[in-house]
């Protein structure tokens, strides 16, 4: 009971502790807010002017407490002033605590302010009310408080946003930083105890004190400075990063920015010691906030773009001679630069191109390399996206196509087998071709999920139409490399195989050879599981960039596909023909089949056949059909 201010030489008191110790809280926030690194963010500006709001309450809470003590002293209109304009204070709270809850969940400036509208109306008129409003104020030994008309409208006012602000919270959780909608319900939590505490006890008076503990709740929680700043490096992390991006595009202010990436594998494996401070005081500009975005990649936001391409400019100059350099670390780097923000439809379009950016650099992992946001990029990135969803949308509504080509034996003289290839539509029930879907797929890693349902519908495809009755020994299905290293693959195709009660001969894999190859092991694992299940298998695309014939030896293949553009060399030029007709003489004489691909015309077919090449596909017998034109077809060829 040491709180307590003395008032008079006659002895009265006013018991202040629990105001006290508001202050205290919000004094200390105050301090540790005010020197912390902050990026200005909405919701930042808005905390601050909720501490200095919960602090002006905790005074006037004292000062009210003070007037009515003195009332007898005062001129009656001072005491019912600083009553008033502490229900002011808590009516300010309670508001602007609702305005910060939906900075959150209203990031369109113009859509939050045109919602919030009626809500403001509200506010403002209920405290004007309660201004002009009669106050009656209580005060008999150590109870004091106020009642009567203005204190009524302040407490209807008060429940009016808190009960808004829970409704919204819950409404809107998913829109929410998880962090935030938690720390937001135990602050009102707080909010009606303490409301509800003084209403029984009036001599308890703990409205002020609650604000005080809400607020350190929300910056334990939500304000604090690990909120915002990467802990390693102290600079501002990726979450404030989007953040800030966000407020940018929600205000239609532009701003430029240059991101890199380093690699530090790449630099370490090419004997550069890789430190990150010494990266950042190379970077450092007055111009530019940094940030941390992840692990190995750092963002400088400029705002303007001139700034930009002069730091650019000259830091470029300055890394350049400083390649040999291994301090440096610049030289296995990919620079990303985005000179105008306003050329993105959003703040989500600009990150992506971030990442879009770093799938760019992944064929590239030897050099420094430049990616610079132009209209090229930009609407390659879109594309991309548009055929993330398309393969996304297929997915999920189970309707990803298979087409089959009819593959030629030119020993029996009839169609033994054919190949599956996967078809998407668009929104307009367009096909498109797998050419511009399959790598995106591969990218994002789609492609097991993509495959699957290819295998699985091919699988249907043989269970119900036996179309080894019709003379087709088996279907080829193409398997990208990404499935190929994917540890599951032999386990899922053997399963779903068993589930369709399909015989192993009836399938032949296509495999090709790609530098992208990272896990030779669990490739060749899943080959020889799957071989030894009874399946068989061809090197597609052979001819094409990465031939190697080693390849052929290596691998546990029964068949060669000859390449569209392999066949066609063969017609049109001497050297090639040569090349082809060797390689047909070692993959013969290694006991393997050659399926010549693209064959389009009838003179085409006639000299490839006279070759003793096994099969023969291409749109001169039939292009790729769905799966009933096929049956159709083979059932009325083979007859
Ligand atoms: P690929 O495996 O080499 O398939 C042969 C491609 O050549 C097919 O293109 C086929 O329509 C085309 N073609 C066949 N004969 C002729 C011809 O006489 N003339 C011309 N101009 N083209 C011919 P498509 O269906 O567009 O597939 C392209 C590539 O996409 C395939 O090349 C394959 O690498 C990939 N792909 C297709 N389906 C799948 C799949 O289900 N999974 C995976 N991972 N990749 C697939
Ligand atoms: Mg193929
Ligand atoms: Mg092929």
């Amino acid at each position: 009971m040491d709180y307590y201010i003395f008032l008079s030489e006659r002895g009265d008191t006013v018991n202040i502790m629990t105001q006290v110790c508001g202050i205290i809280i919000i004094l200390t926030l105050i301090v540790f807010y005010a020197t912390q690194k902050k990026l200005y963010l909405r919701t930042e500006k808005s905390f601050a002017a909720m501490l200095v709001t919960t602090l002006v309450m905790n005074i006037l809470d004292i000062l009210s407490l003070v007037g009515i003590k003195y009332m007898g002293e005062l001129p009656e209109i001072v005491t019912v002033f600083l009553c008033k304009i502490y229900l002011l204070a808590i009516i300010v709270i309670g508001s602007s605590e609702l305005l910060y809850v939906t900075k959150d969940i209203f990031s369109n400036t113009a859509e939050y302010n045109k919602k919030m509208l009626p809500y403001k109306i509200f506010i403002v008129a209920g405290s004007v009310a309660m201004l002009i409003l009669p106050i009656d104020i209580y005060s008999e030994g150590m109870i004091m408080y106020t009642y009567g008309a203005a204190a009524n409208v302040t407490y209807v006012l008060s429940f009016v946003s808190i009960i808004f602000s829970i409704i919204l919270t819950i409404v809107h959780r998913e829109e929410m930083n998880s962090d935030r909608r938690t720390a937001v319900l135990i602050w009102m939590a707080l909010w009606i105890t303490a409301a509800l505490v003084q209403l029984f006890n009036p001599e308890l008076l703990l409205v002020s004190f609650a604000s005080s503990v809400g607020m350190m709740i929300l910056y334990i929680k939500l304000e604090n400075p690990g909120m915002t700043i990467n802990k390693q490096s102290g600079l501002f992390n990726h979450s404030s990063m989007t953040e800030y991006i966000q407020q940018h595009f929600d205000v239609k202010k532009s701003f430029a920015l240059s991101s890199f990436h380093i690699d530090p594998d790449a630099n370490e494996m090419r004997g550069c010691k890789f430190n990150w401070e010494t990266v950042y005081e190379q970077l450092n500009t007055k111009n530019a906030l940094i940030f941390r975005k992840s692990e190995d990649e750092g963002v400088l936001i400029f705002e303007n773009d001139a700034f930009a391409v002069s730091w650019e400019d000259s830091f470029f100059e300055k890394i350049k001679n400083k390649d040999d350099d291994n301090s440096t670390c610049f030289r296995h780097a990919l620079w990303t630069s985005i000179y105008d923000s306003m050329a993105f439809a959003d703040a989500n379009e600009l990150i992506s191109f971030l990442k879009y950016a770093e799938y760019k650099k992944a064929d590239n992992i030897d050099q420094r390399l430049h990616i610079i946001a132009n209209k090229e990029n930009i609407s390659n990135m879109r594309r991309e996206k548009d055929m993330e969803r398309l393969i996304n949308d297929a997915l999920k509504n189970n309707t990803v196509e298979v087409f089959y080509q009819p593959i030629f034996s030119t020993e029996k003289k009839k169609f033994t087998s054919a190949e599956a290839l996967v078809r998407l539509r668009d929104e307009s029930g367009k096909i498109v071709p797998p050419g511009m879907f399959i790598p995106i797929a591969e990218r994002t890693g789609k492609i097991l999920e993509l495959g699957n349902a290819v295998f699985e519908n091919v699988c249907r495809f043989i269970n119900e139409k036996q179309p080894q009755k019709l003379g087709i020994d088996y279907i080829e299905i193409n398997l990208s490399v990404v499935q190929c290293s994917d540890e599951k693959l032999a386990e899922n195709c053997i399963a779903m195989m068993k589930k369709y009660n399909i015989s192993s001969d009836m399938l032949n894999l296509e495999i090709t050879e790609s530098a992208e190859l990272r896990r030779k092991d669990i490739f060749m694992d899943n080959l020889s599981k799957l071989k030894s299940y009874g399946i068989s298998f061809s090197l597609d695309d052979f001819g094409t960039g990465q031939s190697n014939l080693n390849y052929i030896v290596d691998m546990p293949i029964d068949i060669v596909k000859f390449d569209r553009g392999m066949t066609n060399a063969f017609f049109t030029d001497k050297k090639a023909r040569y090349v082809m007709e060797a390689a047909m003489q070692m993959i013969h004489g290694m006991g393997l089949k050659i399926v010549s691909e693209g064959i389009e015309t009838k003179e085409q077919y006639e000299k490839i056949s006279e070759m003793g090449i096994a099969y023969i596909q291409g749109y001169y017998f039939s292009k790729p059909i769905p799966a009933n034109e096929f049956y159709e077809f083979v059932s009325k060829m083979n007859a």
